[in-house]
């Protein structure tokens, strides 16, 4: 099967989004690879498609347990078989994953980076047939990046020493350079193909808003958004208990999540909210790392987090579907004294970093500039658009005030006080304070001492961050900055440049804008929708997986788009793979077709299939040609393994996999036979069932290919 092939039978999909082609075309040229793309960006494909077409096996080294059954839930769901080793099994899941492993029965497994370091595991690579290793996560590896473990640095090693070295692919969303030298040097990938594409989450949807109430902007954009996925960040454990208690009586399905509760209460939480049980979290940033809910429609920061950095990571753990999703940021002043005392307590000895990083995510609260392109400037990027029309300050109506007169007031008051004194002192004597600090100093006698006394002293201050974010006013220093003119100060004092403030018109946020890969700006219907989240509800549970892991939203959507009644037209769905079809597609059809009946529906949008946009070059099926040379050209096991320059065991591994996918082939030949009895009655007293095992109970001249036979015709036996 080509790529092109499996993205759509096993995935649902019809094109690949960007970078996903070009990385699995070098991936299947055999080139180590790195990829940096951003969360959501759909790196998983990347190495999953290949999985299915190499030969063999191809192990995941992912950091987080809990995403990877995640990851295998879905993977199973669409029905590749994988599976995943890591300390949440228990000992008898393990030796029975361990078998099933040595059976050959999965093409992907998930390994915790410790699990991969233990005797018995490299013991069994070295037995299996590994066509590539990949690494989730990659900047684990490096102590710059800011989820350093220790173990990652011991992945060469172990790959080093295996008898054949697999290709190795890795991923990240983090792209500064020091991480990339230090992910490709420390995992010791060979000439590798690096790709990075942008920073740009398109579908999500960024605004600021500084409301009057922060309780009742919430309110109310909770009820423009109700039945949809949520999490709202809070700084502290106080402020989630106190917005979790106010939801709750406001009748939400809400739940917590901080460092302050217990283990077990906080996994009860958690999932609670994955298995969508509780449509909100209010949640500190405790939450979050290796949760892959893909339906989570927004992400409210209730109050300003200490650094962009780990805003874009939380907000970005919103519309990994690829559906819009939007990420609102409440601010207030007061967050920024909070965050000040939490740098003064923090570990670190030096705080200059830490309060030149709160300047900049305060900075991006007050700019008047397109927020998305903030962003991505700030993670040196540069963008191609200065209005992103997707963003509160592209979109927003916006009403212009003239503050040039102001501006100058306060420029020149910083200028006379000889650019020594911070923000508090600066807006104390423009207000014409008469507080011993302001007289001690004599600035009450400056000229601009009381200039702006209309004005309330927060006033002045939030005009003040204005020009600090605008570039007019540098703030220097870390506990108690300073003001000093910026360059473009000059220009406003001296010449009569303007300054305006573009002052978005509040609103609850509806925008209005699809992300364009999947879901085309149709309106869809609602009822519809609500219907087939409660079925995806009942489904997930009979198979006690999340909800999301059953069809994302965006599919959902569809369905209640184009009223798919047959399975030709399901299948045209975003999501919907042949194996899921089969699974589910009776039971959502029905569902729909009912629908359609009860409200008379006649005129349905026609979903065209989407043209495939990127190719991936398509590849052979290797098992498929060694099954040929064998059945139909006579060829043997030896021979194939010299025409096609691949090992015997290979071949025997391709030989053996059609026999046991129920293929027209007689290995009988190849088998030694004389010890049929002792293998079966050495597989009936192994308890472990491992593969190693049964050898060594039986004579030096068995073969792995003889017992693995014998296994395998034991099960085809019970199939039948
Ligand atoms: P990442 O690891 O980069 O954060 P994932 O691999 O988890 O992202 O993918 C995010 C979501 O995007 C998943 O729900 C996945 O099924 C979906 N996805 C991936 N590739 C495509 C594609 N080509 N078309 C549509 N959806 C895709």
């Amino acid at each position: 099967m080509t790529a092109n092939e499996i993205l759509k039978k096993y995935f649902g999909y019809d094109n690949f989004r960007t970078g996903q082609a070009e990385i699995i075309n070098h991936i299947l040229e055999r080139e180590d690879c790195l990829g940096i793309m951003p969360t959501g960006a759909g790196k998983s494909i990347c190495y999953q498609i290949p999985a299915m077409i190499f030969d063999g096996v191809t192990i995941v080294i992912s950091p987080l347990i809990s995403l990877m059954k995640d990851q295998v839930d879905s993977l199973n769901q669409v029905g590749i078989p994988a599976t995943y080793i890591n300390s949440s099994l228990a000992e008898n899941e393990y030796l029975q994953t361990i078998q099933n492993i040595y059976h050959g029965m999965y093409k992907i497994i998930y390994v915790a980076p410790e699990r991969f370091f233990s005797d018995t595991f490299i013991g069994m690579l070295n037995f299996l047939n590994v066509s590539m290793v990949a690494i989730d996560e990659a900047h684990c590896v490096s102590q710059w990046g800011h989820d350093f473990r220790p173990s990652y640095c011991e992945i060469s090693k172990v790959i080093s020493s295996l008898n054949k070295r697999p290709i190795i692919v890795s991923f990240t969303a983090t792209a500064t350079q020091v991480v990339k030298d230090d992910i490709i040097k420390l995992l010791d990938l060979r000439n590798p193909f690096v790709l990075t594409t942008g920073f740009d989450r398109e579908n999500l949807y960024f605004s600021v808003q500084t409301p009057e109430s922060k309780k009742e902007f919430l309110l109310n954009f909770l009820e423009e958004h109700k039945n949809m996925s949520g999490i709202i960040y809070c700084s502290t454990r106080k402020t989630v208990d106190e917005v979790y208690e106010r939801l709750c009586n406001y009748g939400y399905k809400v739940s917590k999540y901080h460092a302050g509760m217990s283990e077990k209460n906080r996994s009860f939480s958690q999932d609670d909210f994955v298995y969508d049980r509780t449509e909100i979290m209010v949640a500190t940033n405790a939450f979050g790392m290796g949760i892959d809910k893909s339906n989570v429609r927004y992400v409210i920061h209730y109050n300003m987090p200490s650094d962009l950095e780990s805003y874009y990571q939380e907000a970005g753990r919103s519309g990994r579907d690829g559906d819009k999703a939007e990420c609102v940021l409440l601010f207030s002043r007061a967050d920024i004294v909070t965050n000040k005392f939490l740098i003064e307590h923090s570990s670190e000895n030096n705080h200059t970093n830490e309060y030149q990083k709160l300047n900049d995510i305060v900075d991006y609260c007050n700019t008047s500039k397109c927020l998305r392109s903030y962003i991505l400037e700030y993670f040196g990027e540069t963008p191609n658009f200065n209005n992103c029309k997707f963003c509160s300050n592209c979109d927003s109506e916006i009403e212009i005030t003239d503050i040039t007169t102001d501006s100058k007031k306060i420029l020149s008051c910083i200028k006379r006080m000889n650019e020594r004194f911070g923000a508090g002192l600066v807006a104390d004597v423009l207000k014409g304070s008469k507080s011993t600090k302001v007289k001690s100093f004599g600035f009450d006698s400056l000229s601009t001492y009381g200039i702006m006394s209309e004005y309330s002293k927060d006033t002045i201050r939030d005009l003040i961050s204005f020009l600090v974010a605008e570039g007019y006013i540098k703030s220097i220093g870390d506990k108690y900055p300073i003001l000093t003119l910026d360059v473009k100060a000059n220009n406003v004092l001296f010449s009569d440049t303007q300054v305006v403030i573009k002052k978005k018109i509040e609103r609850i946020l509806r925008p209005e804008k699809n992300s364009k890969d999947d879901f085309e700006s149709l309106p869809f219907d609602d009822k519809l929708f609500e219907i087939l989240r409660e079925l995806r509800i009942e489904v997930a549970k009979e198979n006690n997986v999340p909800p999301f892991i059953i069809f994302a939203d965006v599919s959902l959507k569809q369905m209640s788009t184009y009223y798919p009644i047959d399975m030709d037209s399901m299948l045209k769905i975003s999501g919907v793979g042949s194996f899921k079809l089969e699974k589910y597609g009776d039971v959502f059809i029905e569902t729909i077709r009912n629908y359609v009946q009860e409200h008379d529906i006649t005129k349905v949008p026609v979903l065209e299939k989407t043209s495939i946009n990127s190719e991936v070059t398509p590849k052979v099926d290797t098992k498929q040609v060694s099954y040929e040379l064998y059945t139909k050209d006579g060829k043997s096991i030896k021979e194939i393994s010299e025409i096609r320059g691949l090992t015997e065991r290979t071949i025997e591994g391709h030989l053996l996999d059609c026999y046991e996918n129920g293929m027209d082939i007689d290995l009988v030949k190849e088998v030694n036979t004389k010890f049929e009895n002792d293998i079966y009655n050495a597989i009936n007293m192994c308890s472990s069932g491992r593969l190693r095992e049964i050898k060594d109970m039986l004579p030096e001249e068995v073969s792995y290919f003889d017992i693995k036979y014998y296994l395998i015709k034991i099960d085809r036996k019970i199939d039948n």
